[in-house]
């Protein structure tokens, strides 16, 4: 199975294309742009949800539900939020549909169904959130408030690829109301660190912290943080935002606090996201030629066992044996499957698991039941072991968090090795297409030349770094003075 996947040295693109179908994570529809997302790819994104879920509730927030139609006169109400997102926006405008007088099999949109107001589907959330919370919050006492929604989204995205960047997509938005200006920042830059440690220590995915330019912050803004990462081909990701909002939904809603000393003021707002994108990140950042890598934290299937036997009588006494270590692992919380399928020979279910990024497979045949071992193999490094059955449980135990270190540490290195101090115009043509990744140089602070970098090379700046050492320097294009430098790349 796996030898059909196209190499990432020959065509990257393909072979991610080809990977995301083949694994099982998801496919096309037969709506442009949407995609079916597939149990497996489903159960991946699950172990996020519930990874992000718990951090978010951990820091405080709650979860709740709102519509997915947003009235146009709500969807207005910000100005530049509503500019931002109208380019990409569906909107509904009737309510029914009825025969086709001319042709009995079709259905036509009713034209007596119209509606007196058009409903946007929410690209985002803001507008319809901030008209409830305007019922919500009267005083101090009602702050903050701190929400957060699991949805779908819909952005008329032209070019469409699966996960990275689809018309629908599944994520989920944080939207509080703060009573200052600092709480609200630093709730802000709270969840852009959450979303870099859940990146880094569950999904094995090294960030970088950072804040957009103005040019690339959320419509409505005052501020965007993001985490960036770098996948395989030397391709930044934005993998994550989180946006200072200021008072400028608040404003638009009019929706008013008093404060403790009886003061009336506009309420301070964040918003932040992750999205199925993540699941780009995941296969970008770790999958090989053969398939899918996962980190055992988000693997649906941690160990699977297969027998390798010829009759019934082979395949009953492996089965007591993988029965018992079964039973030993679900103990320790690690999930395994036995594959005992008889529809299947072994190395098509090797291939299958391995293609679908299964961290472990134990292989139990009759010399191991002669000798008492199993045969262990690692995904990512594509190792094989023979261990003892009675230190079975130990050492994969011991390899999970091996493996989700040692992915978390490739990742790394190949990260750190992609980004590369430029300064000169010239040198960052070269490092660009040459080598790809981050390109670190000094940026004079214009959109301007941010515009004209990104018409000549297609590379953004993906952040200003918050860890971004301060050093005078002359912008890489113009030659003005910079203070700092910023990090520039292609990107999905
Ligand atoms: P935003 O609301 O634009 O800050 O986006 C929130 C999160 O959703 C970010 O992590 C984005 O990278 C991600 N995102 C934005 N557009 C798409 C899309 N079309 N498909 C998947 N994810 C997206």
């Amino acid at each position: 199975m796996s030898k059909n996947l196209t190499k990432r040295s020959e065509d990257y693109s393909k072979w991610y294309n080809e990977l995301v179908v083949k694994a099982d994570l998801a496919e096309n529809s037969a709506v442009r742009g949407c995609m079916v997302i597939k149990p497996y790819g489903y159960a991946i994104w699950e172990k996020m949800q519930a990874e992000l879920d718990r951090k978010f509730k951990e820091t405080g927030h709650q979860n709740a539900y709102f519509p997915l139609f947003v009235p146009k006169s709500l969807f207005e109400a910000e100005e530049k939020n509503a500019e931002g997102f109208a380019k990409e926006c569906a909107v509904v405008t009737h309510y029914r549909l009825k025969t086709d007088p001319e042709d009995a099999s079709k259905l036509i949109v009713d034209p007596n169904a119209k509606l007196e107001e058009e409903l946007i589907v929410r690209p985002t959330s803001e507008a319809i959130i901030w008209n409830t919370y305007k019922g919500w919050i009267q005083s101090y006492r009602d702050l903050p408030l701190l929400i957060n929604q699991w949805a779908n989204v819909v952005r008329w995205e032209m070019r469409t690829r699966l996960f990275l960047r689809t018309a629908e997509f599944l994520w989920q938005e944080g939207h509080t109301a703060h009573s200052t200006r600092n709480e609200a920042i630093a709730e802000t830059e709270q969840m852009n660190n959450v979303y870099a440690d859940f990146a880094e220590n569950f999904m094995a995915i090294p960030v970088i912290k950072g804040r957009k330019t103005e040019s690339e912050r959320f419509a409505g803004a005052e501020d965007t943080y993001c985490i960036e990462a770098l996948m395989q081909d030397g391709k930044a990701l934005q993998a994550g935002t989180s946006h200072f909002l200021g008072q400028n939904f608040a404003k638009a809603f009019d929706v008013k606090f008093t404060s403790k000393e009886g003061k009336q003021d506009y309420v301070w707002a964040t918003s932040w996201g992750v999205s199925t994108r993540l699941m780009g990140a995941l296969i970008m950042t770790h999958s090989d030629d053969n398939g899918l890598v996962l980190p055992p934290n988000l693997a649906p299937i941690q160990v699977v066992i297969v027998p390798i036997y010829k009759g019934e009588d082979q395949l009953h006494q492996i089965s007591e044996v993988a029965n018992e270590l079964v039973v030993d692992l679900r103990a320790r919380g690690i999930s395994v499957k036995f594959d005992n399928r008889d529809t299947h020979r072994p190395g098509a279910k090797f291939a299958q698991y391995e293609l679908q990024g299964v961290p472990l497979r134990v292989a139990i045949g009759p010399k191991d039941l002669e000798k008492g071992t199993v045969e262990l193999a690692r995904r990512d490094t594509l190792s094989k072991q023979f261990v003892a059955k009675d230190q079975v449980v130990e050492t994969i135990d011991s390899l999970l968090k091996e493996i989700q270190d040692s992915l978390h540490k490739k990742a790394t290195d190949f990260r750190d090795d992609h980004i590369t101090e430029v300064n000169t115009f010239e040198e960052f043509k070269e490092v660009l297409e040459n080598k790809g990744g981050f390109i670190s140089a000094h940026w004079d602070g214009t959109e301007e030349t941010e515009q004209k970098i990104k018409e000549l090379t297609k590379a953004t700046i993906r952040c200003i770094p918050f860890d971004a050492k301060e050093e005078k320097g002359n912008c890489v294009y113009t030659g003005n003075p910079s203070e700092i430098r910023v990090l520039f790349a292609k990107a999905y």
